[in-house]
């Protein structure tokens, strides 16, 4: 223990965050597979490795960490991994942007290992940050999805579903980002409003609208309702497409809307999902018009190689050269775009992988998840409920887990490899047996690749102990911590992978968290550049700063605003903190040795009632992951409870005293001081330990959590009715110019009960105090007389002076009911209205006294001289 002499005067917080930041080690923070503590395992979201540790990563980790840290200190055998979801075409593209290639341009593997090669530095800058930000990290549990150790277990659960029928490969259509060259899941669909145009032309003498005229080489039938009477005529006749020629069926369905433009729509393959939905009820012909770099294709010659806006423009003015083009209406809609470039996508027919949905178990398996808050689970069940196509989960790109799957040339068999040959690249291996059925020894690999969140959604699995295996030992883990912008995707897939894989739910419970906003309020974006990165707020403030503003900033799943004001607050708050610290260690620093014994004053038994309901408090608000109630009751207690009333109270005896009284607010001061350093650590580790250190008890991360249940309710009240008593009559002094430290004559406290104080209230007020249970005798008199010179000046002019010599004359009784008129010079003069009022004062056996009204009827006299 570090002598109370050498505690600085000021916390800084860069120095002393640095200093921990030597001293802990990784090892503290390991899971231990051993142990026979209680499992705690956190599913970490494993961010995308862009190089920016951003604010929304460090929100989302401020939750976790603030869950491992308390954990821990509750007696869990906690797991707080870190993964790193590697995949994806974010990097491919920043990879063709740096070297200034396509992807076609050099080998996969090349190209793969670039991938690679960029994601690896970029993970490291991303450590840096996560470690400055103080979070407990598990790195003897980090995983990597592009590393062969990883991947291989996503291709395990492929070939795993792939056995079980729960993965099929098909051609069906899929949602297909032309400018990404690559499909795309339902769930990676953005929406955006647009206004188009609808264009009016004919077919044969029907009139049709469409908003997308470019599809009309993919028109494969004309739909009107059975009972439009416009269209008994037409229906089960063929129609001629305009500027193609080719002939289509009229057919009828329910689903058409007769209100719409003429009542009869073109389908096309695919202009949308009621298409594909036609295309398979009607059992309709297939006609790709548009190619998957988002190229007109040869079915829609002349305009073949256009692409699709440019096919467009020129359908347009043809039919307008022609006078078939009848008119142009303005539409809004709704256009599905691609998430992470915005273009809008087609439905194209591909073969495609495909990850059965089974929504009902997923539903159910999702309500025997505890959500908090508990209104988000409703955001997996609605977009479970309306899931009508399987996941797509083939991709067209490189850097990705390969499919571990091969055709056989001579027959088209598919060819599994040994789970015990994982992980595979089929582009690049082959298979170790000739082909079981045909005998044919030439294959061709797959090169389609799996979407990223094959990887991420068996997260769970793999932090569990999966190798493949069936329940993994671990297996659930107790918490999922993420976003709600990845409700209907990572939750949503990993539930389903768990529930696939091992007929199981992924975790206990889920806790959402919400987005962070700029200081403008909005999302933050490059274009309205009000992105805060992280490093700013802990160059400037600290990594215990920032957390504070996690915590502080908002309800548990609401969306949260930065503010540079939150951060200031936790940064203050650290220094009011630290005064306090620095006072309790240079007085109780060395009296580690006193037990609960020792207190027996009630002041000191106040306290610990109070110190006891605030532990209770923050341990409920920390269950309940109600970050933002606990450190309110942190702040609230150490502010208001303890600096404010109690020390205030002690300060007397601490210097005058000795003996068991002094002993007894040395161990209080010293136990307040420790639970508050305990409670506050989940949230600021730094100070928390530096706080604590001090107290030469050991690290405060290996504290256990504060137990602590001091119940004495008769101190419990009669120590709240000594504290207000304190404070009001350092209000009174305040508020009347009197020094705080200033001698006051005697003060009576009329309660109903005498208590016995110990004399704190006395040495706090520097008066003699005294508790009585009498009444107080009170006489009321008149001291004074406050003129107001805004009435008298106007009114009286020159005899102003004389009518107040006359009126301070007056007798009490007259001054107080109140005269019409007074003799200034010997003229009767009357009184204005409002022209003085008495001031009274109060007397008790003859001395004059202020008289202070607490609340419950408690009055408190005051004789301002000693
Ligand atoms: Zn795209
Ligand atoms: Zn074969």
């Amino acid at each position: 223990m570090s002598p109370s002499t050498e505690i600085p005067k000021t916390y800084d917080p860069n120095s002393v965050e640095e200093h921990w930041l030597q001293e802990w080690k990784d090892e503290d923070n390991y899971f231990d597979p051993v142990s026979t503590k209680p499992q705690f395992i956190i599913d970490t979201p494993p961010p995308y490795p862009t190089g920016n540790f951003h604010i929304g990563n460090g929100f989302n980790w401020c939750y976790i960490d603030f869950i491992a840290r308390y954990k821990r200190m509750r007696g869990f055998n906690v797991m707080f991994p870190q993964g790193w979801d590697c995949h994806g075409l974010p990097t491919e593209v920043k990879v063709e942007e740096i070297h200034g290639i396509t992807k076609n341009d050099v080998s996969r593997d090349e190209f793969r290992q670039m991938c690679r090669d960029l994601t690896i530095q970029n993970i490291e800058k991303m450590r840096a940050t996560m470690r400055r930000c103080g979070f407990s990290t598990d790195w003897s549990n980090e995983y990597i999805t592009m590393m062969p150790e990883y991947y291989r277990k996503t291709q395990i659960s492929f070939l795993r579903m792939l056995k079980a029928g729960d993965i099929y490969q098909s051609e069906h259509p899929v949602n297909f980002c032309t400018r990404c060259e690559t499909a795309i899941a339902f769930a990676e669909v953005a929406y955006e409003d647009r206004t188009t145009l609808l264009n009016f032309f004919e077919f044969d003498g029907v009139e049709i609208a469409t908003s997308r005229p470019e599809l009309l080489a993919a028109c494969v039938a004309v739909a009107v309702h059975p009972d439009d009477e416009r269209y008994t005529e037409t229906k089960g006749k063929t129609l001629t497409v305009p500027l193609f020629g080719h002939n289509v069926p009229v057919i009828t369905d329910e689903a058409v809307d007769p209100e719409f433009g003429s009542g009869a729509v073109m389908i096309c393959t695919f202009g949308d999902k009621q298409d594909v939905y036609w295309w398979k009820q009607h059992n309709l012909d297939l006609r790709k018009a548009i190619d998957s770099s988002g190229k007109m294709t040869a079915i829609a010659a002349p305009y073949d190689g256009l692409t699709s806006k440019e096919c467009r423009e020129r359908i347009l003015a043809d039919m307008k050269e022609q006078g078939i083009l009848n008119r142009q209406e303005k539409l809004d809609q709704r256009v599905g775009t691609c998430w992470r470039c915005k273009t809008p996508i087609e439905i194209l027919s591909e073969r495609q992988w495909f990850v059965k949905i089974h929504n009902e178990g997923i539903i159910k398996a999702a309500k025997d998840i505890m959500w908090t808050p508990d209104h988000m689970y409703s955001r997996l069940e609605n977009w479970a409920s309306q899931m009508e196509w399987d996941w797509c989960i083939s991709r067209q790109r490189v850097f990705a887990t390969p499919i571990p799957v091969w055709f056989c040339d001579g027959c088209g068999e598919k060819i599994l490899p040994d789970e015990a040959d994982l992980p595979i690249d089929p582009t690049a291996e082959s298979p170790k047996h000739p082909c079981p059925v045909c005998g044919g020894t030439s294959f061709t690999g797959e090169t389609d690749v799996l979407d990223t969140w094959m990887d991420s959604s068996i997260s769970v699995l793999n932090v569990t102990g999966w190798d493949g295996g069936d329940i993994p030992e671990r297996f659930p883990a107790q918490i999922r911590p993420q976003g709600h912008d990845i409700i209907r995707t990572w939750a949503f897939y990993t539930i389903l992978r768990s529930l696939a894989l091992t007929g199981s739910k992924p975790w206990e419970e889920i806790l959402v968290n919400g987005m962070v906003l700029g200081e403008d309020g909005f999302k933050m974006s490059k274009s309205r550049n009000n992105i805060i990165p992280p490093e700013d707020i802990l160059k400037d403030y600290g990594a215990d700063a920032f957390r504070q503003w996690s915590a502080i900033g908002a309800a548990t799943g609401s969306d949260i605003v930065f503010t540079w004001n939150d951060v200031v607050a936790g940064s203050r708050f650290q220094t009011k903190l630290w005064n306090i610290a620095r006072f309790v260690l240079m007085q109780a620093g060395d009296a580690g040795s006193l037990t609960a014994d020792s207190v027996t004053v009630l002041t000191d038994r106040w306290l610990m009632c109070r110190l006891s309901a605030t532990v209770a408090e923050v341990t409920e608000a920390m269950e309940a992951y109600q970050f933002d109630r606990a450190i309110r009751a942190i702040r609230e207690f150490s502010r208001d409870v303890f600096a404010d009333n109690y020390i205030e109270l002690v300060k007397g005896r601490l210097y005058e005293d000795e003996g068991s009284a002094r002993d007894s607010a040395l161990y209080t001061l010293r136990t307040a001081l420790a639970t508050i350093c305990r409670m506050f650590a989940p949230i600021t580790p730094f100070f928390s330990e530096e706080c604590y250190s001090y107290l030469g008890a050991g690290s405060v991360h290996a504290a256990g959590w504060p137990d602590l249940s001091f119940a004495d309710a008769y101190a419990d009240r009669n120590g709240a009715l000594l504290a207000e008593v304190v404070s009001e009559v350092r209000r009174f002094k305040h508020d009347n110019k009197i020094a705080l430290n200033a001698p006051l004559g005697s003060v009576f406290v009329y309660a109903d009960q005498e208590i016995d104080d110990a004399g704190d209230a006395s040495r706090a007020l520097n008066a003699a105090v005294t508790w009585t249970t009498e009444k107080p005798q009170l006489e009321r008199v008149v001291s004074d007389v406050k003129f107001t010179m805004g009435v008298i000046g106007p009114a009286l002019r020159n005899k102003a002076r004389g009518f107040m010599d006359a009126v301070r004359a007056l007798s009490e009784e007259d001054l107080c009911c109140g005269v019409s008129s007074v003799t200034v010079d010997g003229e009767e003069v009357a009184v204005p209205e409002n022209a003085y009022e008495p001031v009274y004062s109060f007397r008790v056996a003859g001395e004059e006294v202020d008289v202070l009204t607490l609340n419950d009827g408690v009055i408190v006299t005051v004789s301002r001289t000693a």
